[in-house]
């Protein structure tokens, strides 16, 4: 996976927290490389967390800066909300049109999201808002972001149309792609532990993904101790 020519990354993710789960590490190597990266989150994430005495509408508001935190953690300073109900991702025009507004106006060359279609290896992977938020984004990389005739009317018809040349998925299976993020690790896990609202027990949290990470890495080969993230390269060009 090569960061040169780079200069432009758009994550886009259906709740806080995924990203840190499956690419702050690779956010970090981005951002240290120089590399601009800008988070897109489809829902706030409503319908997360354990607390019941919460109300819904404040847990929005909480989850939206604890991303902006776990952001931070990484380089990352730019944030989009689209505002969507958690729970209740769509693949419509609607969200296609959302998405593709944001590409035009971050112009990346590299979209990191989540899988379009379902794993039945990952039951809590394949979350429907996941799947639907991976799906709408391949829609808007192709062919609604580049398509000039593509919203008519509408305010992100009024922008210029761009092409991303690859689109990244998140713990990506057949052929995938691995990034060594041994020396990212502790950012990580800070932005990771910045989700404080859907951690009911954070030690228990960190040894998992500790596990998790390092099985990754295992699996590509990588030295003994060191961590990786996966992902699925799809040339979009
Ligand atoms: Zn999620």
């Amino acid at each position: 996976m090569q960061f040169t020519d780079i200069e432009r990354v758009l994550v886009v993710m259906a709740h806080p927290d995924d990203v840190d789960f499956g690419a702050a590490g690779t956010v970090a190597n981005l951002t240290d490389a120089g590399v601009e990266v800008v988070y897109c989150l489809v829902t706030d994430g409503q319908a997360g967390g354990f607390d019941h005495t919460i109300p819904r509408e404040e847990m929005a508001s909480i989850r939206r800066q604890e991303q902006t935190k776990a952001a931070a953690e990484v380089g990352v300073t730019d944030l989009r909300f689209l505002g969507h109900m958690d729970g209740s991702v769509e693949v419509d025009l609607h969200l296609r049109q959302d998405i593709s507004m944001v590409i035009r106006q971050v112009r990346p060359q590299v979209v990191i999201t989540q899988m379009p279609v379902r794993n039945l290896a990952s039951t809590y992977g394949s979350h429907p808002d996941h799947i639907a938020t991976g799906e709408a984004t391949m829609c808007a990389v192709y062919p609604d972001a580049r398509n000039p005739f593509a919203f008519p009317g509408t305010s992100c018809a009024d922008l210029a149309d761009w092409s991303v040349d690859e689109v990244w998925i998140t713990f990506g299976v057949d052929g995938d792609d691995v990034v060594d993020i041994t020396a990212q690790l502790e950012r990580k896990m800070r932005a990771l532990l910045c989700h404080e609202s859907q951690h009911r027990d954070p030690e228990a949290l960190v040894e998992r993904v500790h596990d998790w990470w390092q099985g990754i890495a295992a699996t590509h080969g990588l030295p003994e101790g060191s961590s990786a993230e996966s992902f699925r390269v799809v040339d979009t060009r």
